[in-house]
């Protein structure tokens, strides 16, 4: 459901399955744990305020500032914490895809070639000092259609920036530790290889 109460969403392919880049222990505590407790506390501050239970998870983070004061920064941060990790799940898969002739055409023009993107994710998402994402946007203000990468903090989502979120870089440290204990960038040239280009290229067609 879009709207309160706000559900864990089923991970599309099973916990093992980007093993050996993503590990099935990592993917069961980031899933069921982490992104469950985003959910219930996302739910629990909105609980009291049947007003906002019919608007979307989109409108709550973009209209943040509507909403009563005590509820702005848990509704922000679960909140963000629900969008960014159903995005980040759903922009991975097993399967080898490939980002559809207008995504890579736009990947060329603004990152020279896929290694230049993959570059500089790399360096957003290694840089990017304590918790939270690399991620890339499209961008379509002034007559510019262009993709950019965001480094952004927390759980904080493009959504507010009006730019249309494509694929999100978990980087803290519950997406890698496990498996990599402190070495992100070993984290992040692993993430590459299961990259979803097909759930990517679809967001890109609505953006
Ligand atoms: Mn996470």
């Amino acid at each position: 459901m879009n709207h309160y109460p706000f559900e864990l969403q089923p991970l599309p392919y099973s916990y093992d399955a980007l093993e050996p880049y993503i590990d099935r222990e990592t993917m069961m505590l980031h899933h069921d744990r982490h992104l469950q407790t985003y959910v219930d506390k996302l739910n629990e501050a909105l609980a009291p305020y049947p007003r906002y239970h019919s608007w979307s998870l989109p409108r709550l983070l973009t209209q943040l500032p509507l909403l009563p004061p005590s509820i702005r920064l848990p509704v922000k941060r679960n909140g963000g914490g629900v969008y960014n990790h159903n995005l980040y799940f759903r922009t991975m898969s097993p399967q080898k895809t490939a980002p559809s002739d207008a995504l890579a055409r736009t990947i060329n023009a603004s990152f020279g070639s896929m290694d230049g993107l993959y570059a500089a994710m790399k360096d957003a998402g290694t840089s990017l000092f304590g918790s939270g994402y690399a991620y890339l946007v499209r961008e379509r203000r002034g007559g510019r259609d262009q993709l950019r990468i965001l480094m952004l903090p927390n759980q904080d989502t493009p959504l507010p920036l009006g730019v249309c979120p494509l694929l999100p870089l978990d980087v803290w440290e519950h997406a890698y530790y496990l498996k990599h204990h402190n070495l992100r960038a070993d984290y992040i040239d692993n993430w590459f290889h299961v990259i979803n280009w097909e759930a990517v290229s679809d967001l890109y067609a609505l953006c």
